[in-house]
């Protein structure tokens, strides 16, 4: 149960109801400030279980991992070749082989005498008397002996046991997330599973009662959902457990019914759409009578006032609906929110400075995210900064990231690109 002493408790308390509670008013929060109060208030709402090492990529470690063996376990041979007991001086060498061979998973069980050598391939563990190893192409050799040019150092071509990594070592932290290459590094030192947190459950919603799916009938009126295939695809690239959860019509009731059905099968609800404050904004709307809601009015382009709030303890991120606004959001708040609240570290994406290609003026007092990409080793600018224009963020390969006072940028300054692969996207 709720133990506050340990985070890595099996059930994690949940989120406090004033988690994203922010000054309101007039004034508008700096990216900064509101990416630093998720991160001072979100805590791990995932709990924690074992799971095998094959098909837990991506997923957060609830321990450091500790290495149940050396890697290598043994002294190796990192080449082909002919192994014998270094230095080798300076000058011609000659050697008699001894009968036999080390190979890799196939050990030389005797002891290689002073002044003479083995054949061994790569893998091998070095036989007793061993430490050198001289790579096949430098050698002549016959059927019992060797001839090679010195020197050599000793130990040349060959591993240290627990070179890369030693038993005891932790060789991954807790809150980690796991990629690909480490469930080869776990493997290498016999993990066969790992202590994790669930994947985070996050259920996508779209609302407007102007909406309708891709392959309906869509009259005046109606556009189509870009929103929901779009976040769907980005919570899953992230490694959650996505549920779709459809769309919500402009209709308090049956948003209601939609959340109470979604707080019940999700952790985590990002919706789209009337999170502003207008009369068709029942996100925000629905989410004030909860006593945890808060509208985040961000210094930012693009977006508009996010919703935030806990529907029956279940965190709820009310995205703005344009989708370029819907995108950024989630990427610059819901990508770290989500990350902490499944058991992660903080973590903001690694931006790059490189020469623009365009000219901007821009006003000061917010933070400005533009749809980029980069040509001829500069980059380059959508040409239009409208947030209902997604196809601009197919053409986009990442976000230039202005920061919050005045500037303009004439080609040639310096500006910071994000790639949306540091997005994890
Ligand atoms: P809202 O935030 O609900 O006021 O919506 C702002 C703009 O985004 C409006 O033009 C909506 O029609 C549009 N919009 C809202 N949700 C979506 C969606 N899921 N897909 C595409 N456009 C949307
Ligand atoms: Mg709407």
């Amino acid at each position: 149960m709720k133990d506050k002493s340990n985070p890595h408790s099996l059930t994690p308390p949940p989120l406090r109801n004033d988690c994203f509670a922010m000054p309101q008013g007039a004034h508008w929060t700096p990216v900064e400030t509101a990416l630093k109060h998720l991160r001072d208030q979100l805590t791990a709402i995932s709990v924690t279980e074992t799971a095998p090492i094959a098909g837990a990529a991506k997923r957060f470690l609830a321990q450091d991992v500790v290495a149940l063996r050396s890697h290598p376990p043994t002294p190796n041979a990192a080449v082909d070749g002919y192994g014998f007991a270094g230095p080798a001086p300076e000058g011609p060498q000659q050697m008699p082989l001894v009968a036999g061979r080390a190979a890799a998973g196939q050990p030389y069980k005797g002891t290689v005498p002073k002044g003479q050598a083995i054949r061994i391939l790569t893998g091998a563990n070095l036989p007793k008397g061993v430490d050198t190893v001289v790579l096949q192409e430098d050698v002549n050799a016959s059927e019992t002996q060797i001839a090679f040019h010195g020197p050599l150092k000793r130990g040349a071509n060959a591993r240290n046991a627990g070179e890369d990594m030693k038993q005891g070592d932790v060789i991954l932290p807790a809150s980690h997330q796991l990629t690909s290459a480490d469930l080869g590094t776990m493997a290498a030192v016999g993990i066969s599973e790992v202590a994790v947190r669930k994947r985070l459950r996050v259920g996508i919603l779209s609302t407007g009662d102007e909406l309708r799916d891709p392959g309906t009938n869509a009259d005046v009126g109606h556009i189509f959902d870009a929103n929901r295939p779009m976040l769907c695809a980005v919570a899953a690239g992230w490694g959650y457990d996505v549920t779709d959860l459809g769309r919500a019509p402009d209709d308090r009731p049956k948003l209601r019914a939609m959340l109470d059905a979604a707080a019940k099968q999700c952790d985590v609800i990002i919706s789209s759409g009337g999170a502003s404050a207008g009369d068709e904004d029942h996100m925000s709307a629905l989410l004030q009578d909860t006593g945890s809601f808060a509208l985040w009015r961000i210094a930012m382009k693009p977006g508009r006032p996010l919703a935030m709030g806990l529907w029956n303890d279940t965190p709820v991120f009310g995205l703005p609906g344009n989708p370029v606004a819907a995108m950024v959001c989630a990427l610059i708040f819901a990508r770290p929110a989500l990350r902490i609240m499944a058991g992660g570290d903080w973590q903001e994406p690694e931006g790059y400075l490189v020469p623009a290609a365009f000219t901007k003026s821009k006003k000061d007092g917010r933070r400005e995210y533009l749809r980029a990409r980069i040509e001829n080793g500069h980059v380059q600018v959508f040409a239009s900064e409208g947030s209902g224009r997604v196809s601009g963020l197919s053409w986009a390969t990442g976000l230039v990231e202005l920061d919050d006072p005045a500037q303009k940028v004439v080609p040639g300054d310096l500006v910071r690109f994000i790639p949306f692969g540091n997005f994890a996207l």
